[in-house]
């Protein structure tokens, strides 16, 4: 066996912890007709929660959005 210092082949330990922001997770981009690494981007903050966008990494088109509830959890007062 050709591994000095028992690393499994297989790995890329370089690319761990670059983008702290980026989460693992991989969209349809239908510019790329293929699933794609996705890169999230802060749009807008809201009284709700902030609102998101994902792109696709490699063509940058736009594959999703979503709002993540901020602390009072999407439930506003109704105002009379
Ligand atoms: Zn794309």
């Amino acid at each position: 066996m050709m591994y000095p210092g028992g690393m499994p082949p297989g790995r890329r330990p370089a690319q761990q912890g670059a983008y702290k922001d980026l989460e693992a997770t991989s969209l349809f981009c239908p510019r790329c007709k293929q699933a794609q690494p996705v890169r999230r981007r802060l749009l807008l903050v809201l009284p709700t929660g902030e609102k998101y966008s994902y792109h696709c990494a490699v063509c940058g088109e736009e594959v999703g959005s979503k709002t993540e509830k901020g602390p009072m959890n999407g439930v506003l007062p109704p105002l009379r």
